[in-house]
């Protein structure tokens, strides 16, 4: 049997959580399953923090377990200056699996496992933009050879007779500056299951005002770093190789252009590239029904 390979992303051997200095911490705002093995362990813990950990789990019909979550939609174990107790009192063996790979990603594509870090946390984004080269990714336990989003690509067997790897074109993002299709990726994302009644409000207000959001992506368009862009447009696509199988390349290509476009939109009105990469990613990366509608609606699309 072939050995699987892992692969990671250049910024990976650099990323940190940054525990109680994150302004969105993933500790809130999503429901936290805990896996069976620890679920069970908490159930046996002695002393105060084990009578508060079984106060503060909750079974499901199906009997999947989860953290019972705060009023105000926080992890109970979360503390105000951002730390977590668990780990404050039991060390980080004691998380829970969800807890620990939080927010690493792995996705299978034939016998690679691509790895990789969310960027709905801010530190992910926050190392994907900080790189001004092309973005490139190497084989875990040989960090020193690194390869680019085409090579990679292209080793993955994923190219087909459309697409050749040295087609730049096919792993670089460009702005779309046709209203009509900016206002039709609107609509596509008006689709999408909302995050919360923030991410509708704004999206409607980006409809209403669809003229004045034109001319801050024009201004934006003689503003914006392509190579951050490309960066970006790459490591959207570069989650998504796994489901190449299913949608094919060209709608990973589309999926990713009209992803970024939405945070280039984002970021021309709001001046904040790394918050528009970050909310993007909670609406759907987080979300596999999201993701699932952009990619089927990339699919069908010829542009
Ligand atoms: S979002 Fe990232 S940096 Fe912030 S608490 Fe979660 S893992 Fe840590």
């Amino acid at each position: 049997m072939n050995e699987l390979t892992t692969i990671w992303p250049d910024f990976a051997p650099d990323f940190f959580c940054k525990a109680n200095l994150c302004q969105h911490s993933c500790c809130r705002g999503w429901e936290i399953d805990i896996d069976a093995a620890a679920a069970e362990w908490y159930q046996l813990l002695d002393g105060k923090i084990g009578a508060e950990l079984r106060k503060n789990i909750v079974q499901a019909e199906d009997g999947t377990y989860s953290f019972r979550l705060t009023k105000d939609e926080r992890c109970p174990f979360l503390r105000r200056d951002g730390l977590c107790r668990l780990i404050l009192e039991l060390g980080e063996d004691a998380l829970c699996e969800i807890c620990t790979m939080h927010p690493r990603f792995f996705v299978l594509c034939g016998n690679v496992e691509l790895a990789g870090f969310g960027l709905a946390c801010e530190k992910t984004v926050e190392l994907l933009l900080a790189e001004e080269g092309p973005l490139t990714f190497y084989r875990e336990g040989n960090e020193q050879k690194r390869i680019t989003f085409a090579e990679l690509v292209k080793g993955l067997g994923l190219l087909g007779e459309r697409e050749e790897a040295d087609r730049l074109d096919l792993f670089s993002f460009r702005p779309e500056h046709d209203a009509k299709k900016i206002r039709q990726l609107f609509l596509l994302m008006q689709k999408t299951e909302p995050i919360d009644e923030v991410w509708s409000e704004h999206l409607n207000d980006l409809l209403r005002e669809d003229e004045k959001v034109r001319k801050c992506c024009e201004t934006y368009t003689g503003l914006y770093e392509t190579a951050a862009f490309d960066r970006i447009f790459q490591y959207i696509a570069y989650r998504q190789l796994g489901t190449a199988a299913n949608y094919g390349l060209q709608a990973i290509y589309r999926y990713a252009q009209m992803s970024t476009m939405y945070i280039f939109i984002e970021a021309a009105v709001t001046e904040n590239l790394a918050e528009a990469v970050r909310r993007w990613s909670e609406q759907i990366e987080y979300s596999e029904e999201n993701t699932a509608l952009l990619l089927q609606a990339a699919g069908k699309s010829k542009n």
